[in-house]
């Protein structure tokens, strides 16, 4: 099937509306993806017909719920390949994915144990650890990275060892859109009996991973990112280490008996799913999946590839522009500045023009402190975004150029 762009676009509703008088040029993919019609249909079909709790009612609406929920947590798990449905864990994103982990090393960690995260981490990959070690008394060592805005693997092979236990990193930068090699981090990670939890987040829009083929611990990502709705997400975890971290939150849903006495826990993945979850979004996130390979992974990677080449070379034209984040490997995610104009002066005068990017450090502050910046402009393309809106991006920024200089 052609590659039909304008069917596309058409497509996400949101790209038809103007912002300040202007067509709307979304760039800020990487913060988040806008949602198609059949995923925003899929939202509007579950409350207008089967809105009801799952796994508890006998009654039909509560049937067609839970049906279609577990639906979804079958497509999550073909699309993953997870090699058990209950090795998905349907989680509110990526943060709390996380936390489920972080918080369940801290009955496995002993003091002097080693987490090693990368230089390239979300705030939501830092934080949880930092607050593990101050439970456990563990330590965290960092891998450092070069000027390209890659990690330096010899450094890495340095600092694991015995005392390793956790390797965390994620599988591409959203600061940056660096692709870190993963398979070699999980690779060596292992040989000295470490686990690895890989932050998919901003991996999933371009990339379709095989969690047995990595052979990783935990792989987590977040809906919003993929074309799906905010407040969901989903943590992959092998079947053994699942059962032997303890619940994240007690509540409904997580048990099996209880008494004042003891309580006993559910089965996987219940266990990790107390409460009432984001049942609409759950399912809206199998429907985006179902968008996503429906358009194509490799469809999405040539077009996003092709617009990162373009938009380079474009915005390099551009006197004084540096663009951080330059190595070979990356997806479509151009940070950049322009020599004396803070990056949250172009921000605004592109939202103006109607071109939406993003502004700041991107919550990974330690990547702005290696490059002594506040921060960066942060233009990220998806598969729907053409070459003509780059274009407009790039006049936007020379035109803000000119008003600020
Ligand atoms: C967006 C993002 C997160 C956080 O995702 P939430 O949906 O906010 O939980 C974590 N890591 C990376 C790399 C991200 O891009």
């Amino acid at each position: 099937m052609a590659f039909d762009i304008e069917k596309i676009r058409s497509e996400f509703p949101i790209l038809n509306r103007k912002v300040n008088g202007k067509p709307l040029v979304y760039f800020d993919n990487a913060a988040t993806a806008q949602t198609p019609q059949p995923v925003i249909d899929a939202i509007v079909d579950y409350y207008s017909n089967y809105n009801a709790n799952i796994h508890r009612g006998v009654h039909t609406l509560s049937q067609e719920a839970t049906d279609k929920y577990e639906e979804a947590r079958l497509k999550i798990q073909k699309h993953f390949n997870a090699k058990k449905s209950f090795e998905i864990i349907m989680t509110s994103g990526t943060t709390h994915s996380i936390n489920i982990i972080a918080t369940g090393f801290a009955e496995i960690l002993e003091k002097g144990d080693e987490i090693i995260v990368s230089a390239l981490e979300h705030h939501s990959n830092i934080v949880p650890w930092q607050m593990l070690c101050e439970r456990t008394g563990a330590v965290l060592k960092v891998i450092p990275m070069n000027q390209e805005g890659e990690l330096q693997m010899d450094a890495y092979d340095q600092l694991l060892s015995e005392k390793t236990k956790l390797v965390f990193t994620n599988h591409i930068s959203n600061a940056l859109g660096t692709i870190n090699p993963i398979e070699e981090i999980i690779k060596k990670a292992h040989k000295v009996g470490a686990a690895v939890l890989i932050d998919g987040a901003q991996a999933c829009p371009h990339i379709k991973p095989d969690v047995q083929a990595l052979d990783v611990d935990f792989y987590v990502a977040s809906a919003h990112k993929i074309y799906g709705p905010t407040g969901v997400g989903m943590l992959y975890g092998k079947e053994e280490w699942l059962n032997k971290l303890p619940p994240y939150q007690g509540g409904g849903e997580m048990i099996k008996e209880v008494t004042f006495e003891k309580t006993t826990y559910a089965d996987l993945p219940h266990k990790f799913e107390a409460g009432t979850p984001n049942i609409c979004g759950g399912i809206a996130f199998g429907a985006a999946l179902d968008y996503a390979n429906a358009i194509g992974f490799d469809i999405i990677e040539t077009k996003e590839k092709e617009l990162l080449e373009y938009g380079t070379s474009e915005l390099l034209k551009i006197d004084g522009l540096k663009i951080y984040g330059t190595s070979s490997k990356k997806t479509s995610v151009i940070s950049f500045n322009i020599e004396g104009i803070h990056p949250y002066d172009i921000g605004v005068i592109l939202d103006k023009l109607g071109v939406a990017v993003r502004t700041g450090h991107h919550c990974a502050q330690p990547i702005m402190d290696f490059y002594k910046i506040p921060g960066t402009v942060r233009a990220s393309f998806s598969f729907y975004n053409t070459k003509e809106e780059i274009d407009v991006l790039v006049g936007a920024v020379q035109k803000a150029q000119m008003m600020l200089r």
